[in-house]
């Protein structure tokens, strides 16, 4: 029997939402073309305007490894400044740190990371590649759903989740055996076993070869924090409940890495660790879960876009856990976790290094283990979340003529460049004016100048690159030092003041519009 795919799908949405499975991520397989085309124009804006490069790209890259440009490291250094300051510096029991990347090892066996910090993964023979088994079998049910075989993807997810729940590999590797996956390369159903595959970079410490120590790159920020909860707890006379805030990379040996910056090998984070007397990290959980929402959804995104995923299947050391989901056009996907991590990092730190992390509680007049409630956002997704959201392909076509606009509408404070200066023409000294007018405000904030093409030209590279305004100098700004500044998302022109661009360009990007 045919049935066509928006039949299909509302079927497999009944049932999905019967038994409680993602449906929101076959549906976006599925459905992906138009999403696909707005993601691939968004990946190849970056690229164009100097926001991401592929790392080493002229040896033809590193995959998922990516560099930020001149306007990327920019809005990365803007998302930083909003997270740090709405952390650190409006909360006066929150302080940051910067911790090495490197350290011991056995914090790494403490935190679970050397035993524990796997991904299934399957080799095919023939072409040499390697997959990750749970991607495999995903792909399969998506080209089921797309054949009509709603009752085959069913069954094959229930199988898959059983198995990874139980990690069962050989599970896994019969389930790809049933179901004559193949590898997309060779073409072949020549695998290997199932394995799991430790995600963490390794590489040797000391100038010796033999006798130095396997040390490990951080696959996260937040041990740094841990180790440091004692150091930081005394030199700051912290009382609790504090935090300890950091930003930093860590680095993932990840299987598969899909999508652009949001699954890459070195990447950011940004995590707080809020040290609280046990018993109280349920409010404290909530309280984050609920700030941090708003944290997003201060910079103007609908909140539609947003959702909470709460995990149902917890980590043996949470006792509850969320991810904030952000919808990119590829579907809804985690940006931020929040977890409730009891006092297991602590607890387990305090067994393997043989030394006391506890706090004493004057109210209480005993010592105890703080329990931890953590806040983890990945600076790359948050970046890739910022342009998707701020992307649009304007038709600005009228009776007159055809026209269209690519335009960033970033806010002003995270945008990279503060405002444009033009000077009308490249003669008659408004060159030297503009640069005059340019010289008062450089300092205060990134400017770019620029003198070639028209000024319609001029002003569609700012809105590519989503400057807020853009200032014009011309004729009358000789006489009566007046210019025009035209805003980016209304395209609105005004006359003012020179002498009022300090403020009207300040109030605008004053952080206080975000974290007032
Ligand atoms: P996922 O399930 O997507 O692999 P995770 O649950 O392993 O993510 P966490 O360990 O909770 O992620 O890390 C916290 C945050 O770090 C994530 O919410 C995400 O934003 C970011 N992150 C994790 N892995 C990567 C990666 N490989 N590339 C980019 N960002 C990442």
């Amino acid at each position: 029997m045919y049935l066509n795919r928006p039949i299909l799908l509302t079927i497999y949405l009944k049932r999905s939402i019967e038994r409680k499975i993602n449906f929101q991520y076959y549906l976006c397989k599925v459905m992906s073309k138009n999403t696909d085309e707005l993601f691939k124009n968004v990946v190849s804006h970056t690229k164009e305007y100097g926001f991401v490069f592929q790392s080493s790209e002229i040896y033809d890259g590193l995959s998922a490894v990516y560099d930020y440009g001149q306007l990327g490291s920019e809005l990365k250094n803007n998302l930083k400044t909003y997270w740090w300051k709405s952390m650190v510096q409006l909360n006066e029991n929150i302080v940051g740190i910067d911790s090495a990347i490197f350290m011991h090892p056995k914090v790494w066996k403490a935190s679970g990371h050397v035993d524990g910090f796997a991904d299934p993964m399957i080799d095919n023979k023939d072409s040499k590649k390697r997959y990750r088994a749970d991607n495999l079998l995903e792909d399969k049910i998506v080209r089921y759903i797309k054949d009509g075989k709603i009752e085959k993807a069913d069954k094959l997810q229930t199988d898959m989740e059983a198995a990874l729940s139980a990690d069962n590999l050989p599970r896994l590797k019969e389930l790809i055996e049933e179901h004559e996956i193949v590898c997309p390369v060779s073409g072949t159903r020549n695998w290997t076993e199932v394995r799991q595959f430790n995600l963490m970079f390794s590489t040797q410490m000391g100038a010796m070869a033999e006798g130095s120590d396997e040390v490990y790159l951080r696959p996260e920020t937040a041990q740094g924090i841990f180790v440091n909860f004692l150091n930081v707890q005394k030199s700051g006379r912290m009382r609790i409940p504090f935090g300890i805030a950091q930003i930093g990379k860590a680095f993932r040996n990840e299987v598969i890495a899909r999508q652009f910056i949001m699954r890459m090998r070195e990447f950011e984070q940004m995590e707080m660790q809020f040290f609280v007397k046990p018993g109280t990290e349920m409010e404290w959980y909530n309280h984050w879960k609920d700030a941090r929402l708003k944290w997003h959804l201060a910079l103007g995104t609908p909140a539609e876009k947003y959702r909470y995923h709460d995990h149902t299947k917890l980590a043996h050391y949470a006792n509850a856990a969320v991810d904030i989901e952000f919808e990119f056009p590829f579907g809804f996907k985690e940006v931020e976790g929040i977890h409730s991590r009891t006092d297991f990092d602590l607890s387990q730190h305090e067994n393997f290094s043989g030394k006391k992390l506890q706090y004493f509680d004057t109210a209480e007049n005993k010592n105890y283990v703080p329990y931890v409630i953590e806040t983890s956002i990945g600076l790359d997704r948050l970046f890739l979340l910022t342009l998707c959201n701020a992307y649009e392909e304007q038709d600005l076509s009228n009776d007159e003529k055809q026209d269209s606009r690519t335009v960033l509408h970033l806010h002003p404070c995270l945008a990279p460049v503060k405002a444009a200066i033009f000077p009308l023409t490249k003669k008659d000294g408004l060159p030297e004016k503009a640069r005059e007018i340019m010289d008062l405000l450089k300092l205060d904030f990134n400017l770019q100048y620029d003198e070639k093409d028209s000024i319609g030209k001029r002003y569609r590279r700012q809105d590519a690159i989503g400057t807020p305004v853009c200032i014009t100098v011309d004729h009358q700004t000789l006489e009566d030092n007046t210019v025009t500044i035209r805003h980016r998302d209304s395209m609105e022109q005004e006359r003012v003041h020179a002498d009022q661009l300090e403020k009207i360009i300040s109030d605008l990007v004053s952080w206080k519009n975000l974290l007032r």
